[in-house]
């Protein structure tokens, strides 16, 4: 049996950009430190931050629940490159030994992770929509839903297991996954799926720097200039009310309605995939498996049946309202308030009763 008992503590990868944290850093911060309890009282939860001149950070992370913050500070982290970010990274995982390591599952994050899981030789499970620490033996949990053979794993393994569950077989099934042979175990989380603490004001925390080794012969490429992508105007993760559009608009020309809509009600315009595939959105606007995950306060699906792919992507959204023509699709059935009729005739009557018309 491997011998784990160095490795300690959660881990979260505080990933930012030009010095701001991404909101799904936040949401990890959130899940790591319930994980890190219910390990033992004594395991921490820790942010890694790296980059440049990004000391303000600390007290955010420390207010949104990190016992700890490791700083990785250099002037060549100033910019996210792969080589740099998965060097300092795998050598501070070397130093300390953390048994859990998460990512946001951004493009950074899925980047990185791999890379990083690779050096290591450790497993890493991707796009994760749920995670909990087993409390039981993990072969009991395995029997129970698996014919397949476990040889070559640990009935007496006494270490801690984190199970990571993500989507499988275009989101049919969700797939539970332990990686009980190699540590640290590490995945990548979907942004929207968990939930930021309320952030305490003047919370401390612990500080270690970390003594970054890297040179400029450690990095392949060169950021010449960061400029910005139209489609990251689009926010769909951060979005308090977000207007999708389906199928069921019939044609691009009836995008129009959502745009007005989402203007009215102060939201962000998404979309389905029947929609985006009909090439009448931009794919950055897809909510769903393949899309966006969206957790909004109001999320409206027009014309959009309620695939289980769309669902995997929105269905955590605080008041769902659908506008369909049938009302047993699935979306209707699932929504808080459920319009039946043609959107054409809905969306403007909605915009003039929110213009008190
Ligand atoms: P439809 O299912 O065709 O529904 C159209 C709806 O509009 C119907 O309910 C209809 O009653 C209604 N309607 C029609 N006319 C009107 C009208 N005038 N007024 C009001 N209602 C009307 N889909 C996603 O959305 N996101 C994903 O990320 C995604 N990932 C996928 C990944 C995989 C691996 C696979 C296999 C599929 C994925 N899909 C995804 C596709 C998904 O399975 C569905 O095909 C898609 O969501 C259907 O989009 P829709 O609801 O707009 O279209």
């Amino acid at each position: 049996m491997k011998d784990f008992s160095e490795y300690k503590n959660v881990w979260v990868f505080a990933e930012q950009r030009q010095g701001k944290l991404m909101n799904v850093a936040l949401e990890l911060i959130g899940e790591g430190y319930k994980l890190s309890r219910e390990i033992s009282k004594d395991t921490k939860l820790c942010a890694v931050l790296a980059g440049h001149d990004v000391d303000h950070l600390v007290e955010e992370l420390y207010a949104y629940g990190a016992d700890c913050v490791y700083v990785l500070q250099n002037e060549l982290l100033a910019q996210y490159t792969t080589d740099a970010y998965a060097k300092v990274i795998t050598d501070a995982i070397h130093q300390y030994k953390p048994e859990i390591v998460l990512f946001g599952a951004t493009h950074i994050g899925r980047d990185l992770a791999p890379r990083i899981a690779a050096r290591l030789n450790t497993g890493l499970t991707a796009d994760c929509t749920r995670l909990d620490i087993n409390t039981g033996n993990y072969m009991d949990y395995l029997e129970e839903y698996t014919t397949a053979s476990l040889t070559g794993l640990d009935r007496n393994d006494p270490s801690t297991n984190i199970k990571q569950t993500r989507p499988a077989f275009g989101g049919n099934l969700m797939a539970t996954i332990v990686t009980p042979n190699t540590r640290p175990q590490m995945s990548t989380v979907r942004p929207g799926v968990m939930a930021k603490r309320e952030p305490v004001e003047g919370a401390g925390g612990e500080r270690v720097d970390v003594e970054v080794q890297i040179s400029k012969k450690d990095i392949n490429v060169e950021v010449l200039e960061v400029v910005k992508a139209a489609k990251e105007l689009v926010s769909l993760t951060d979005a308090k009310i977000i207007c999708s559009g389906g199928r069921g608009l019939g044609g691009p020309e009836n995008f129009k309605l959502i745009e007005e809509l989402a203007e009215k009600v102060g939201g962000v315009v998404g979309a389905s995939r029947a929609a985006v595939d009909a090439g009448w959105i931009d794919p950055s606007h897809q909510v769903g498996q393949t899309g966006t995950t969206v957790k909004p306060e109001i999320y409206f699906a027009c014309g959009i049946s309620g695939a289980i792919q769309h669902l995997a992507g929105m269905q955590t959204s605080k008041i769902i309202i659908a506008i369909n023509k049938d009302p047993e699709c699935p979306m209707m059935q699932l929504a808080d308030y459920a319009i039946e009729g043609d959107l054409k005739k809905v969306i403007p009557e909605l915009i003039a009763m929110w213009d008190g018309e």
